[in-house]
C-alpha cells in the first residue's frame, strides 16, 4: 500500500493585525525616517537618510522596505501618506529614491521654505500624488486644534487611528502667542522650529513626533495649546532633534509624560559631515534627563551606551535602566503597539 502524506505549511508572519500597528524606526544614520505599518495601509514620517560617502543610508532603507513590502505584498509597495516635518536633507533627501521605487499616493508637509527642495516638488509631481502644505496662518484661523488627517482607511478593526499634525510654524511678525513672547531670529534663521508635530492616537496607544524643534519652537508649541495641556500626552515620545540638548526640555516633558523614548541619530563612527559625531547626538543632558524622568518604564536590562556630553566632545558611555532607545547603538527599531496600549518590542 502506498501512503501520502499531505504537508501542510503554515506560515507565521508578523503582520499588522485589525487593532495593532507596527511603528518601524529605520535606522537611516544621521537622519530621521519612521513607518507605521497598519492592516491595510502605510503612514511614513520623515525619508531622510544621512549624506556619507558610502550611501549606508539608501542601502539600510532599501533592504528594511524590500523586506517589509515583501512580507506585505499586499499594500503594493504603496505609502498612503508621508509626512515631511520640515525641509532639511536628514528628513526629506530619500524622497526622489521613494517615488522612483513606491507608489506615494499623499504628502504633507509645511509651506516653510519648500522652494528649496525640487526633490520634494518632483516627487508631488508624479501621477497620482496629493500635495498638501500646512500654512501656520490657515491653520491657526481654521484648524486651532490642529489638521486632522483621515487614516481610517489604513486600518480593518473596530477602532479607528486619529493623526493630528499641529503647526510648528510661529508668526514671526506677532512674536507672541498667549501673552508668551518669542525671538524673531530663532524662527528665521532654522527650519527646525517650523517642523510639523505629528500626533498619533490609536484607542489607548499614542505616538508624538516634534522633528527638529528646538526650545523656541518647544515654546511655541506649549504656549499656543496651554488651554489644552492634556493634548501632547503620549506613550511613544519619537526624541526631538535627535536627541539634541535643545531638542528636549523639562517642560516638554511634563505635558508628555512619554513611557517609552526612541531617538533616531547615526553612527558614531562616522565623522563625516552632517553625521551625529558632528552634531553630537545623542547629547548626554537629553539621555540623562530622560532616564531621569518618573513616567519612562523602567527596562528589564541596564544598558551602557554612548552619548556626547557637549559639542566636539567624544563619544562617552552612560548607563541607562529606562525604555530609551536609539538607532545610534541598535541599528532599526520596531515595536508592535496594540490599541489597547501594550506593546512589544520586536
Ligand atoms: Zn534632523
Amino acid at each position: 500500500m502506498k501512503t501520502t502524506f499531505l504537508l501542510l505549511v503554515v506560515l507565521i508572519t508578523t503582520t499588522a493585525k485589525a487593532d495593532e500597528f507596527i511603528s518601524h524606526f529605520v535606522n537611516v544614520g544621521q537622519a530621521d525616517a519612521t513607518i507605521l505599518e497598519f492592516s491595510k495601509g502605510i503612514v511614513m514620517i520623515d525619508i531622510g537618510g544621512e549624506n556619507n560617502a558610502v550611501r549606508e543610508s539608501q542601502d539600510s532603507l532599501e533592504n528594511y522596505m524590500g523586506k517589509l513590502f515583501s512580507r506585505r505584498s499586499d499594500l503594493s509597495k504603496t505609502i498612503d501618506f508621508l509626512i515631511l516635518t520640515h525641509n532639511h536633507a536628514d528628513h526629506v533627501s530619500l524622497i526622489g529614491w521613494l517615488s522612483t521605487n513606491y507608489k506615494i499616493k499623499r504628502i504633507i508637509t509645511t509651506n516653510y521654505e519648500l522652494w528649496k527642495r525640487k526633490d520634494v516638488s518632483k516627487a508631488a509631481s508624479d501621477e497620482g500624488v496629493t500635495l498638501e502644505l500646512i500654512d501656520y496662518k490657515l491653520m491657526d484661523k481654521l484648524m486651532p486644534n490642529g489638521f486632522s488627517v483621515d487614516i481610517s482607511k489604513l486600518v480593518d478593526g473596530e477602532v479607528i487611528p486619529k493623526l493630528v499634525l499641529y503647526s510648528g510654524q510661529i508668526d514671526t511678525v506677532k512674536q507672541e502667542v498667549n501673552n508668551v513672547k518669542f525671538t524673531e531670529s530663532a524662527f528665521k534663521e532654522t527650519a527646525n522650529n517650523h517642523s510639523i508635530v505629528c500626533k498619533l492616537t490609536y484607542g489607548e496607544a499614542s505616538m508624538l513626533f516634534t522633528g527638529d524643534l528646538e526650545l523656541e519652537g518647544i515654546k511655541y508649541l506649549l504656549a499656543k495649546y496651554d488651554k489644552n495641556p492634556d493634548i501632547f500626552e503620549v506613550d511613544f515620545y519619537h526624541v526631538g532633534h535627535h536627541g539634541a540638548e535643545n531638542g528636549t526640555n523639562k517642560e516638554l516633558l511634563e505635558r508628555l509624560k512619554p513611557k517609552v523614548a526612541i531617538i533616531s541619530a547615526g553612527n558614531p563612527k562616522h565623522i563625516n559631515s552632517g553625521s551625529a559625531n558632528q552634531h553630537a547626538h545623542p547629547r548626554k543632558k537629553t539621555v540623562k534627563r530622560l532616564n531621569d524622568f518618573e513616567t519612562i518604564q523602567k527596562s528589564n536590562i541596564t544598558k551602557m551606551v554612548l552619548v556626547y556630553a557637549k559639542f566636539k566632545a567624544k563619544p562617552a558611555p552612560i548607563e541607562i535602566t529606562k525604555q530609551i532607545h536609539c538607532t545610534c547603538w541598535s541599528g532599526s527599531l520596531s515595536f508592535t503597539i496594540n490599541s489597547d496600549g501594550s506593546y512589544l518590542q520586536n
